[in-house]
């Protein structure tokens, strides 16, 4: 069994359900007495978080790039970041990295195509709906992809940095997230990606089919771990 990097406590809460989803999927896929080989490095979302809303990208892209060098220092066979957003600033981690990274929007993208459904709603950070880093993986497999309004977009990013990447999970953004989810399927969307790891943690059900970036990245690392 190969080792799986994790980068992770982007934030701390999606990386327990990476770890906890591994460890399900390795044993599913390879017998129960199996469990996942992890090298872990996990940092202060307080500090990510400041320095993304200050637009300080750079200083992203050279910090993660060293805690990415102690994953692979730390045995890993490839890498998996455990986190949408910061797939940002991936070509400046990957660029120092001998080991492969596998990106968090190809097996979601896999899936859609496999489902035989062209048009995606995405929900995410306003960095991963609003700009190109994100959408454009999609977009080359020719997939249309809708975003919620600007207000509903607002909203999406205040409940995923104030609660969610905070553990919190409240009743009033269970609704709030139903009603996007609903607008967005009103709108010709045949699945919706939960396109931000923590996401899966107030989105359970929907009208469409639900694509959880966070489940999805897992499966595909334990596959390549077991090489199955
Ligand atoms: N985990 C989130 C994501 O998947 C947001 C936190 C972050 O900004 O990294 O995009």
């Amino acid at each position: 069994m190969k080792t799986v990097g994790i980068l992770g406590g982007m934030s701390i809460e999606s990386t327990i359900d990476y770890i906890k989803l591994l460890n399900k999927y390795i044993k599913e896929f390879a017998g129960s007495a199996h469990s996942p080989k992890i090298a872990l490095r996990s940092v202060d979302f307080a500090k990510i978080e400041k320095l993304q809303h200050e637009n300080r990208w750079d200083e992203l892209g050279s910090l993660l790039s060293n805690e990415a060098k102690y994953v692979e220092k730390g045995g890993a066979d490839f890498l998996i970041i455990a986190t949408n957003t910061m797939h940002k600033i991936l070509p400046q981690i990957e660029k120092n990295l001998s080991i492969p990274v596998l990106h968090i929007a190809t097996p979601t993208t896999q899936e859609i195509i496999k489902d035989g459904n062209k048009k995606v709603a995405l929900l995410g950070t306003k960095f991963t709906m609003q700009e190109d880093f994100y959408k454009a993986k999609l977009v080359e497999a020719n997939l249309e992809v809708i975003t919620p309004s600007k207000e509903d977009q607002d909203e999406i990013h205040r409940v995923i940095y104030e609660e969610l990447c905070k553990g919190v999970a409240l009743d009033s953004s269970i609704s709030k997230f139903q009603n996007i989810i609903s607008n967005l399927t009103s709108k010709g969307a045949q699945g919706v990606i939960l396109g931000c790891t923590e996401i899966g943690m107030i989105v359970k059900e929907a009208p469409i089919k639900i694509y959880d970036t966070t489940s999805l990245h897992v499966r595909d690392a334990a596959r390549v771990a077991l090489k199955c």
